[in-house]
């Protein structure tokens, strides 16, 4: 078994154990500090407009599977916009200071802006040709070394044959190669799981990038998802062991531009808060926004 967390309690049998979901481990991978940030301090970040029109645009998807096959087309895609933005609104009232009211132009063309990704979508594959197993599927497994893994995929086919196809619908305007390594870990990451909770390997995993109308297609292999095992492992281990120490080290790099926490950080002259302790009781969530990116 895996060290438990540094200050996990060991009595309370209703307190969810802690997790590692792929957007966490890629923080840590990425900054160690960032990861505490989110994850240990739990501090509030601003979400932008093109995250939220990422979720809207993954939340329409999502209900175009659950319409008769006749009506999976553009027009009905669209009409499925509004009411998933309204809807993430009543979850999430904040969202409503990204726009100056329900008559704010800007709204209007944001909006416009997500319908473009769904016709995008539409050029890239015609779903009234697929009938998905799961969307937005919520999946978690524990590894043999005790460490758990959770997260959400987008989309599940699974072929008449048994074939298991995982897809994931990237909204991002940033180059597609940028993300590119991210994506592929956040992949890998859900074959590993599915292969451990269904003992099938994935035949595909398939990255839809709707902003520039292309698709990657990616087959692992088993030795590579050992290997990856053996990676998440060893984030999760280099993960405890900070959480002990409370020695979580920032890692500057290109990226510290779309980090909420810069004021707060030591390499840019900030000072981080005193380190609370290991958070109970999830070390692992995903928000919603985090599932879109
Ligand atoms: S500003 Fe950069 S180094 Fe600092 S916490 Fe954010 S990502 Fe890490």
């Amino acid at each position: 078994m895996t060290d438990t967390a540094p200050t996990e309690a060991t009595g309370d049998s209703t307190r969810r154990r802690p997790a590692l979901s792929p957007s966490r481990a890629g923080d840590f991978k990425q900054c160690p500090l960032l990861y505490r940030f989110r994850v240990v301090d739990r501090l509030p970040e601003t979400p932008t407009r093109a995250q939220v029109r990422g979720t809207v645009v993954h939340s329409a998807l999502e209900r175009l599977f659950a319409l008769p096959v006749s009506e999976r087309d553009p027009a009905h895609a669209r009409e499925l916009l509004t009411p998933g933005w309204e809807e993430l609104l009543t979850q999430q009232p904040e969202l409503g200071t990204l726009f100056d009211g329900p008559d704010d132009p800007e709204l209007t063309s944001w909006l416009e802006s997500a319908s473009t990704l769904l016709d995008s979508y539409f050029e890239l594959e015609d779903p009234r040709r697929l009938e998905p197993e799961a969307c937005e599927l919520k999946v978690e497994t524990e590894l043999d070394t005790g460490v758990l893994l959770r997260g959400f995929i987008d989309r599940v086919d699974v072929a008449p044959t048994g074939e298991i196809r995982l897809v994931d619908y990237k909204t991002g305007a940033a180059p597609r190669e940028v993300g590119e390594a991210k994506a592929l870990f956040q992949m890998k990451f859900y074959a590993l799981v599915l292969w451990r909770t269904r003992g099938e390997l994935p035949r595909q995993l398939l990255l839809m990038y709707l902003a520039d109308k292309q698709s990657l297609a990616y087959t692992p292999d088993e030795a590579e998802l050992r290997r990856f095992e053996r990676t998440l492992n060893a984030i999760w281990q280099a993960i405890l062991r900070a959480g002990r120490s409370g020695d979580f080290r920032p890692n500057p790099s290109k990226l510290c531009n779309y980090c909420d926490h810069k004021p707060l950080c030591p390499a840019h002259g900030g000072t981080p808060p005193p380190y609370p302790g290991w958070p109970e009781p999830d070390a692992g969530s995903e928000s919603v926004l985090d599932r879109t990116d």
